[in-house]
């Protein structure tokens, strides 16, 4: 009786542990993780910008003649207004990654709803963008997100490979992201450090400098998430 009650508790955590941060999980609200299987396209996405860094991979990526989706905070896009602007100007997507890069779980509704309105309200005013796509701090979701997302026309994007490109060696990420790379896959990278100022990103620019070539001469192309999903719904 004890040892079902302790495996029921354990499944029941498992569970909600898969519900908050699984990449396939829609338990709060609309959520994808990956485009068409059947196209060789990939989409890199990165989160936690705009920061002082952005510049720097914004140039590689106009070199490499590829448009990304950028998942940009509220609050940072509010420190850099220009370098958000410069963003959206260069042909990338603009999605969400939330106001102030807080963590949802635990949090109150209200919290978890004024975290993606002020967003969309700060994106929109200063970069002309609303996003449809939002990538949650941490991955993690809860409770109230449905109803916000629903609210602020949001799409929540996770990812088939998560980088690590925030504390590992641009070889290291790089190998992670083309041992990882499928037909429709999401790229997760980062243009900042959280919301902390003049972030390091080098290594992330080199890994995706060295993934790209790779990736290419394996047969990928890269386009934006929201080209990446219209292709998976389209007939
Ligand atoms: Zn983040």
């Amino acid at each position: 009786m004890l040892i079902e009650a302790l495996a029921g508790t354990a499944s029941a955590a498992g569970f909600m542990a898969w519900a908050v941060r699984g990449r396939s999980s829609r338990v709060f609200g609309p959520s994808v993780w990956h485009g068409a299987r059947d196209r060789r396209a990939l989409a890199l996405t990165f989160d936690d910008g705009p920061s002082e860094s952005t510049p720097a991979l914004l140039k590689l990526l106009d070199g490499l003649d590829i448009r990304a989706t950028f998942f940009v905070s509220g609050a940072a896009v509010e420190r850099l207004p220009e370098i958000a602007r410069s963003i959206a100007a260069a042909g990338h997507e603009i999605g969400s990654h939330g106001y102030s890069h807080a963590r949802l779980y635990l949090r109150g509704p209200a919290f978890v709803t004024g975290e993606l309105e002020r967003a969309q309200e700060a994106i929109g005013r200063i970069t002309g963008v609303t996003p449809k796509f939002y990538r949650p701090a941490y991955g993690c979701r809860w409770f109230g997100l449905e109803a916000a997302q629903r609210r602020c026309g949001l799409t929540a994007v996770m990812w088939t490979v998560m980088g690590r490109d925030w504390k590992w060696p641009a070889g290291r990420v790089a190998a992670r992201l083309v041992r990882g790379a499928s037909n429709g896959g999401i790229l997760c990278l980062h243009d900042g450090r959280e919301l902390a100022p003049r972030p390091d990103i080098r290594e992330t620019v080199e890994a995706v400098r060295i993934a790209v070539s790779e990736l290419r001469r394996r047969g990928y192309r890269f386009e934006p998430v929201g080209e990446l999903l219209r292709a998976a719904t389209a007939p």
